[in-house]
């Protein structure tokens, strides 16, 4: 290879020329990755400020985790839930402790826990509750990001993640985020569950107004609705806490979990909830081939331990406070507004300055990398081995964009 070429380029080329379009990625092609760090492959360092949308809370190639796969590969990899692994119980259970909950349903993606989540609510619904055969509702909020199935796209009020996808599943009522006289009326004898995001993420790091969480519970509870909380991208140390529902002391009846509990390495997620609700599903009702797999559950559990020390909530609120404040001293700077919890943030870029999409390029050739969500909206997410100085790195990077 000669030295001097850079391969980047080329190699952008070459990813976009077999792939359908459906990402429009910034042109960086990673090779490598330790911690918070990434490396192209032209040995260009870059700060990860995105942690695969919180499916990396741990920080790539986490020691343990990568020890917990390497040792799973050399053992066991799949059997199918038609048999049972030596991996299997330590996983449901540990889980299960970490939520609170009597039992957990492991699947692979997010958007598999939010189906299993929405077929365990609708059967709960005719079983327990007693709901008009075929008539099941269960109310969702508008801006919600939950997956891309043809029924998950069929309540998001996303036209570009919507549209042509049609005919959509029916049984859904979308209310707006953060109103809960809104949510009250739409609730019903028929409706079975709220499926709600704690803070909705992909829409821009929206946190709901004080009082909601805690509102939706006491309603939820009043109707005999069940409450699902979508921590999928919110969970497992995100803001700072376990659950980001904890902020204000909101106990879901079902928590939908996925990303960072495959450490950044497998699909993993998970359903998790008392034996009164996910009791209702018998054998041949619902199911995946991969789900709860030897590797998986071995990594899983290793996530789980990590997060049982609380030591990566706990940096999470301290290192948040330190990005949050930095942030905060940007706004009228270049920045409108910052939203957050932990090492979590959506910041409002002035539009008459520059678009997300342009922000994040400048971002990437200072050595940050982010990612725009919609329009002029930045959302910081780095993993939470971050160091402060690491912190105070993007900080300077980010303000250097916005005056230069
Ligand atoms: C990412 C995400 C999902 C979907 O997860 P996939 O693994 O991409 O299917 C669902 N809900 C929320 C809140 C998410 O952030």
């Amino acid at each position: 290879m000669i030295k001097d070429e850079l391969r980047t380029p080329g190699a952008v080329r070459d990813a976009q020329r077999w792939t359908a379009h459906n990402y429009h990625p910034l042109p960086v092609v990673i090779a490598s990755a330790e911690g918070a760090w990434l490396t192209d492959v032209d040995g260009r360092r870059y700060l990860d400020c995105l942690a695969g949308y919180s499916a990396l809370n741990f920080g790539h190639r986490h020691p343990k985790l990568v020890d917990a796969a390497h040792a799973q590969l050399d053992r066991l990899t799949l059997t199918s839930r038609a048999f049972i692994h030596d991996q299997f119980a330590d996983f449901c259970r540990e889980l299960a402790q970490l939520c609170g909950k009597d039992l957990v349903l492991p699947m692979n993606t997010g958007a598999e826990a939010v189906e299993t989540g929405i077929k365990v609510a609708r059967k709960w619904g005719y079983q327990v509750k007693g709901v008009t055969p075929g008539q099941a509702n269960i109310v969702v909020a508008e801006g919600n990001f939950h997956g891309r199935t043809t029924t998950i796209v069929s309540f998001s009020t996303d036209e570009e993640a919507r549209a042509d996808y049609g005919p959509y599943t029916p049984g859904f009522r979308v209310v707006p985020y953060g109103d809960l006289d809104a949510l009250t009326a739409a609730i019903d004898g028929d409706t079975v569950a709220v499926l709600f995001e704690p803070i909705q993420g992909e829409q821009g790091v929206i946190v709901p107004p004080a009082g909601y969480l805690p509102g939706v519970r006491q309603v939820c509870t009043t109707r005999n609705v069940l409450l699902l909380a979508d921590e999928i991208q919110s969970g497992l140390g995100r803001t700072g806490t376990t659950f980001a529902c904890e902020h204000e002391d909101v106990v879901p009846d079902m928590y939908l979990l996925g990303k960072a509990l495959g450490g950044g390495i497998v699909p993993v997620s998970a359903v998790a909830a008392d034996a009164e609700v996910l009791g209702v599903l018998k054998p041949g009702e619902h199911g995946s081939t991969f789900g709860g797999n030897p590797l998986a559950c071995a990594v899983g559990t290793e996530v789980v331990r990590l997060l049982a020390t609380g030591e990566f909530q706990r940096r999470s609120a301290e290192l948040g406070a330190r990005l949050h404040g930095g942030l905060q001293a940007l706004v009228g700077k270049g920045l409108l507004a910052v939203r957050g919890r932990g090492l979590w943030a959506g910041l409002d870029i002035d539009p008459a300055l520059m678009t997300g999409r342009e922000a994040s390029e400048r971002l990437m050739t200072r050595g940050v990398l982010a990612k725009d969500t919609h329009g002029s909206t930045i959302r910081l997410a780095p993993p939470l081995v971050i160091t402060e100085e690491e912190i105070d790195y993007a900080l300077a990077q980010l303000a250097a964009v916005l005056t230069e």
